[in-house]
């Protein structure tokens, strides 16, 4: 923990004075150095964290949809390019210029953060700053994959690992109409994924799930949180010949058995309206991040907790 200076607006800016902001695993792989190959972090020191809410305080001259003590999110696209064929096609999270709040740029494990007008929203009043922001990176991220499962209200859907993203991505996948196969090896998250509505849960620590999963025809469609290649793979036999297998983490997929034609979907985070409706449908009541406020002097702490799987949903850093 040290003290820096409050940073400075730019053209097109906003400082944030942060009321929340999230702990996601991403961060405890950047901060522990396993990402240093993938080039994250882009640069050190690096003030980490990509889920942030807090209150409008100044801007450029040039902002004009702002006003003072406006509610606000940032989440982990800090910015995109505007021009790329991504970005034009609304696909902004993959922009190959894209900087990422907290890896590329400093993020939120701080009292405040500069963001782009571009790329922060407003956050509805009946939400609070903790629960509001896990919704920026679990609820967008959770919103992006389930929208490319192919749900309807007669699939099936597993979804591997409970935890910040996977409780979201449960809620989400019951709206749009799927029964829910919960797979973890956490029994905690197993319960909590009880009490979201999951129809079956089934605990991968215990006997054969490849063989359980087979029994029960196989799923539609699997949705991956779990960082893990081991379930990765048992995703990709759970699922049906012809079904989809979306993918949100790094793992190993193994041999994929073409003669299936399954389909394999990379989902990260997701677009600007993606996050738009996400807000819209938690400030309806119809999503719930599930968060544990820690004080911002824990952090070390609270990353510990998640490496240990003992932080049940998400933990929020609160300045
Ligand atoms: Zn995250
Ligand atoms: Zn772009």
């Amino acid at each position: 923990m040290e003290d820096v200076p409050i940073p400075k607006v730019r053209a097109g800016q906003v400082l944030v004075k942060i009321g929340a902001c999230g702990v996601c695993r991403s961060n405890l792989h950047m901060i522990e150095g396993d990402w240093v190959k993938y080039g994250v972090p882009a640069k050190l020191p690096i003030i980490p964290g990509h889920e942030i809410v807090g209150t409008a305080v100044a801007w450029s001259d040039d902002v004009t949809s702002l006003r003072k003590g406006d509610k606000v999110g940032v989440q982990p696209l800090w910015s995109s390019c505007g021009k790329c064929e991504h970005c034009l096609t609304g696909k902004e999270q993959i922009c190959p210029s894209k900087q990422i709040t907290g890896e590329n740029v400093d993020g939120g494990y701080a009292e405040y953060i500069v963001a782009n007008v571009d790329h922060v929203y407003h956050v509805p009043r009946n939400l609070t700053d903790s629960e509001a922001a896990p919704l920026f990176c679990p609820g967008i991220t959770a919103y992006g994959a389930v929208k490319k499962a192919g749900l309807t209200p007669a699939r099936k859907v597993a979804v591997f690992g409970i935890g910040g993203v996977g409780h979201m991505v449960l809620q989400l996948a019951r709206i749009f109409g799927a029964e829910v196969i919960a797979v973890s090896r956490s029994t905690q998250h197993l319960k909590l994924a009880e009490q979201l509505g999951a129809s079956t849960v089934v605990d991968v620590s215990r006997g054969d799930s490849a063989e359980w999963l087979k029994g029960i025809g196989g799923v539609d469609s699997s949705i991956v949180f779990a960082p893990s290649s081991q379930l990765a793979q048992l995703a990709v036999k759970a699922t049906k010949p012809g079904g989809t297998v979306v993918m949100g983490v790094w793992a190993e997929l193994g041999e994929l058995p073409f003669v299936e034609e399954k389909n394999i979907v990379g989902s990260v985070i997701g677009s600007r309206q993606d996050m738009r409706e996400v807000l819209t449908l938690a400030s309806a009541g119809r999503i719930k991040a599930i968060c544990q406020e820690f004080k911002l002097e824990q952090a070390n702490d609270v990353l510990m907790m998640l490496k240990r799987g003992d932080v049940r949903a998400r933990a929020v850093l609160v300045p």
